[in-house]
């Protein structure tokens, strides 16, 4: 079709491939360089029981301080780091960063909470996913009831059948799984009562605008009240007011994440910031 354009688009067209791999090999590159020379740094944004104001867990995520660009935001990187196969590499990284952390807090005496791990669906479709999990596990010296794995909606929407006979073989190591930005993807009913989870994440497009838009306001009384019959734990994510959090609350949802409660923070803020001994 490029050609039928004309010998100038045609060139103009190949230009933007070779830029293309171009790019994605730059990306592989600083991105080896990344993992090789500490440039990530896992953050950890505080999950509260809101109707106990205790801290029930933290959610690790990712952050990339280049030497050069500065801070690079994980949605900026993740979706490519995914394309070009580097994504195993970076969750296994996280994992075992945040792993290691969670045992240290341990042996410091603090009050144990669960740590939320973000998973590609690239990482769990993995043929070795189960035992790298393991092999995690017993190097790190981390308890599977510490560790809950968050898999997003239209991630294992998508790939349903492969989803979940992996997930069931997790949930029988006694980890416990989350679906992430969930309102978002187009989950049937009969398959998410198929689903060994346990946890659903209210999406923060619709905690945005309540108690104001009555549409969200419908939207999540409906995903609680699923939650309840399905015997499912239910978290807002991106709660950053008072208000919201009193609906919610209100409304039967006291798993909140936000910036009302605390933004993701270094493993130091995290500690002097919400942990208990
Ligand atoms: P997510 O898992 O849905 O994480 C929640 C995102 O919302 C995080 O963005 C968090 O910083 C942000 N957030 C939390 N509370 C608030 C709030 O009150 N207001 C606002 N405006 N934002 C809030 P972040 O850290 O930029 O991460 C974006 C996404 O990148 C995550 O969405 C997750 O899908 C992915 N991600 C992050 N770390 C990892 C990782 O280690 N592995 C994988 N596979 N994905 C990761
Ligand atoms: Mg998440
Ligand atoms: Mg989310
Ligand atoms: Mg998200």
């Amino acid at each position: 079709k490029a050609k039928s354009m004309g010998k100038d688009n045609y060139q103009f067209y190949s230009e933007d491939m070779s830029n293309y791999s171009y790019n994605r090999i730059k990306m592989k590159q600083s991105l080896d360089f990344a993992l090789e020379n500490n440039e990530f740094e896992v953050y950890y944004q505080p999950q509260i029981n809101a109707k106990t104001n205790e801290l029930s867990g933290m959610e690790a995520l990712i952050r990339w301080n280049h030497p050069e660009d500065g801070y690079i935001a994980p949605l900026d990187f993740l979706p490519l780091a995914e394309e070009i196969g580097m994504i195993i590499e970076i969750d296994q990284w996280v994992m075992k960063t945040a792993m290691k952390q969670m045992l240290i807090w341990n042996e410091q005496g603090y009050n144990p909470v669960i740590l939320s791990l973000n998973l590609s669906i690239k990482h769990l479709q993995h043929e070795n996913f189960v035992s790298m999990l393991k092999s995690n596990l017993e190097e790190t010296g981390c308890k599977p009831e510490w560790i809950e794995l968050e898999v997003t909606e239209s991630h294992i929407m998508s790939n349903y059948e492969e989803s979940i006979a992996k997930l069931k073989e997790i949930n029988k190591l006694g980890i416990r799984i989350s679906m992430d930005d969930f309102g978002t993807g187009y989950s049937s009913l009969s398959h998410l009562k198929l689903l060994p989870i346990d946890k659903l994440k209210i999406d923060k497009s619709f905690v945005n605008d309540i108690p104001e838009d009555e549409e969200d306001v419908a939207i999540i009384k409906a995903i609680i009240a699923l939650c309840k019959s399905l015997d499912l734990t239910v978290l807002a994510e991106g709660v950053e007011t008072d208000k919201q959090s009193g609906f919610l609350v209100e409304n039967g949802c006291s798993y909140i994440q936000g910036y009302l409660y605390g933004k993701p923070q270094s493993n130091k803020d995290f500690e002097r910031n919400f942990l208990k001994s």
